[in-house]
C-alpha cells in the first residue's frame, strides 16, 4: 500500500554529513565565478576599477556557499534566484555584459540547487517507499505469524482431543458394565467440551420409546435433570438428529412454557446414540448461559455418541443375554440353574465362617385348576404376580429362583430357621390376601410352604433340598396354604 506523501523540502543537514570534498571544491568554485569576470581572456569590456561590484560578487557567492552549508539547498536556490534577480536588473541598467554573465552563473546554481533538491527528494520517496514497503512486509508476516499461531493451537487442542479419543475407546473396550460405561462416556464429553454445566446420557426404553436417565455430570447440582429427558432430550429421540440451540429462550422449534423455571438450560447441544437407524440413547450437554455451543462441539458429541453407542450396544447385549441366561423369562427370577451355583456358594460359605442361612421351598395350591379355570395365559399372570410378591418380601441378597412349574424356592443368607419362618408366612399372608382379576372376575390363590435351616440341619446340600420338599410336602398334606418347619 503505497501513500501519496506530501512534497517536502530538504535541508542538507537532514540528509548526513557532506562527503569532505564538498568544501574545498565549493571554495574553489566560489574564487573561480568571483574571479572570472576579471579574466582579461574572456575580453569583457568590464570597469576592472569598479572594486565594489567585484566585492559584491565575491559576498553574493560566499553567501549562496553558507546559505547552502548551514540552511540548505532550498535557502541556497531561494538566494540565488534574488541573486538572479539582482543581476538582470544591473545589467538592464547598466547593460554591463560581465553582469549578464553573473545572471548565467546565478542561474546555473539555482538549476544545480534545485536538481539537487529534486534528486534528493526523489531519493527520499524512493527510500520512504521501500520503508512503506518493508513495515507492510512487517505487518504481513506479523498477521502470518499469528495466523499460524492460532492454527497451531487449534491443531494442538484437535491432537489433543484426538489422543484423548483414542485413550477414550481403548477404556471403553475393558468396561464391563452399562452404567460403567454410561458414567465414562459423559464424564469424557463433559471434559472435553470443557464449557457445558452438565452432561446427561439417557437410555431408550425400546418398549415405551422413552428416554431414562443412566450416567450424568454437572458442575452445579441445581442443573436439571430429568429423570425422562427435557423437551429437547425427547425431541433428538424422537428425530434421531443432533441438536444445537444457541437461546432455548429463543428457540421457534420449542415453546417458551419449559422455560418457565429459573434454572432451565439456555445452551443445549444434544446427539442421538445409534445402532443402525434405532436410537439407542441420548448424550446431552447444557448450559445456563446462552451462545455456548457451537458446530464444532454438536460434531465432538457426535463422535462420542458413535464410540459409545458401539460400547453400549454391545453391553446392553451382553447384559441381556446374561439376564437370559440366570433368569426365567415369565417371572424375572433366577432359574434353577444359576440358584444351584448360588446355593452351593452359600454352603461353603456359610460352612467357612460357621454361619447360618435358610431355605424356603414354596408350590402354589390347586394350580392346575386355576390353569383349567381361567387358561394358561391368566395361570401365568398369577405365577409373575406371585413373583413380584416373594420379591417384595426379601432383602436385595435373597436369591428366589423358579424351581419348577409352579415351584419356588428361596435362599435367605444369614437367616436362622425362625426368621426364614417369618419370612414365608409373610409370603405366605401376602399372597392368600391378593385379589387376582380375570375377566372381571377376582380370584384367590394360596400357596403351601417348606422351611429348612443351616446349620440346625447339615448333611449334604442335596438332603437340605430334599427336607425343605419334605416339609412342603408336609404342609399340602396338612390341608395347604400353610408354612411347615423342617422336624
Ligand atoms: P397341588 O396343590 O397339589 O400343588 O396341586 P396343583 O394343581 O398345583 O399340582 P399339579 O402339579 O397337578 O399341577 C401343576 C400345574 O401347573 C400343571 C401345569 O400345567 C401347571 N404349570 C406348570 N408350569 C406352568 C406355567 O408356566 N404356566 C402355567 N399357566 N401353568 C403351568
Ligand atoms: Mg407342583
Ligand atoms: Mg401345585
Amino acid at each position: 500500500m503505497t501513500r501519496i506523501r506530501k512534497k517536502r523540502f530538504f535541508s542538507i543537514g537532514k540528509e548526513g554529513p557532506l562527503p569532505p570534498f564538498f568544501l574545498p571544491i565549493v571554495a574553489f568554485v566560489v574564487w573561480f565565478l568571483a574571479i572570472l569576470p576579471y579574466v582579461t581572456i574572456l575580453r569583457f569590456d568590464f570597469y576592472l576599477s569598479d572594486q565594489l561590484i567585484a566585492a559584491y560578487y565575491f559576498i553574493s557567492y560566499l553567501v549562496l556557499l553558507f546559505a547552502w552549508v548551514l540552511s540548505g539547498p532550498t535557502v541556497a536556490a531561494v538566494l540565488s534566484f534574488l541573486f538572479s534577480a539582482v543581476s538582470l536588473y544591473i545589467f538592464l541598467v547598466t547593460k554591463e555584459p560581465a553582469f549578464l554573465l553573473e545572471l548565467f552563473f546565478y542561474a546555473v546554481f539555482y538549476l544545480s540547487a534545485v536538481s539537487f533538491l529534486s534528486s534528493v527528494q526523489k531519493k527520499n520517496n524512493n527510500r520512504q517507499i521501500v520503508k512503506e514497503k518493508l513495515t507492510e512486509d512487517i505487518h504481513w508476516t506479523q498477521a502470518e505469524a499469528s495466523r499460524k499461531d492460532v492454527l497451531k493451537t487449534a491443531l494442538n487442542k484437535k491432537i489433543d482431543r484426538l489422543m484423548n479419543l483414542r485413550e477414550f475407546s481403548e477404556e471403553l473396550k475393558v468396561v464391563k458394565d452399562v452404567q460403567t460405561a454410561s458414567q465414562r462416556i459423559v464424564k469424557e464429553a463433559y471434559e472435553i467440551l470443557g464449557k457445558a454445566d452438565a452432561c446427561i446420557l439417557y437410555l431408550v426404553n425400546e418398549s415405551q420409546q422413552q428416554l431414562s436417565l443412566v450416567a450424568g455430570q454437572s458442575s452445579n447440582d441445581a442443573i436439571v435433570k430429568e429423570t425422562n429427558g427435557t423437551v429437547f432430550d425427547q425431541w433428538v429421540m424422537k428425530k434421531a438428529k443432533g441438536l444445537l440451540i444457541a437461546d432455548t429462550a429463543n428457540d421457534f422449534r420449542f415453546s417458551a412454557e419449559p422455560l418457565t423455571t429459573a434454572s432451565r438450560p439456555r445452551s443445549v447441544c444434544a446427539n442421538p446414540m445409534m445402532t443402525g437407524n434405532k436410537v439407542l440413547g441420548v448424550v446431552s450437554a447444557s448450559a445456563m448461559k446462552p451462545g455456548i455451543f457451537n458446530t464444532e462441539d454438536l460434531r465432538l458429541l457426535d463422535i462420542f455418541s458413535d464410540l459409545g453407542s458401539v460400547t453400549l450396544k454391545n453391553l446392553l447385549l451382553h447384559a441381556r443375554m446374561e439376564e437370559m441366561a440366570t433368569h426365567d423369562g415369565l417371572t424375572g427370577l433366577y432359574l434353577n440353574r444359576y440358584f444351584k451355583e448360588r446355593f452351593s456358594e452359600e454352603w461353603r460359605s456359610a460352612d467357612d465362617r460357621r454361619g447360618s442361612f435358610a431355605l424356603i421351598m414354596m408350590d402354589v395350591d390347586f394350580f392346575k385348576k386355576c390353569n383349567d379355570t381361567y387358561g394358561h395365559s391368566a395361570g401365568d399372570i398369577v405365577l409373575k404376580n406371585i413373583a413380584s410378591i416373594i420379591r417384595s418380601c426379601l432383602d436385595f441378597k435373597d436369591c428366589a429362583a423358579r424351581y419348577g412349574g409352579e415351584e419356588f424356592i428361596v435362599l435367605l443368607p444369614d437367616k436362622n430357621k425362625k426368621e426364614a419362618m417369618a419370612v414365608a408366612e409373610q409370603i405366605r399372608s401376602k399372597i392368600e390376601a391378593h385379589p387376582f382379576v380375570f375377566r372381571r372376575i377376582k380370584a384367590r390363590t394360596t400357596v403351601s410352604l417348606g422351611v429348612v435351616a443351616y446349620p440346625e440341619k447339615t448333611g449334604t446340600d442335596e438332603a437340605l433340598l430334599r427336607m425343605a420338599d419334605e416339609a412342603l410336602y408336609r404342609a399340602k398334606s396338612l390341608g395347604r396354604n400353610r408354612v411347615c418347619g423342617d422336624l
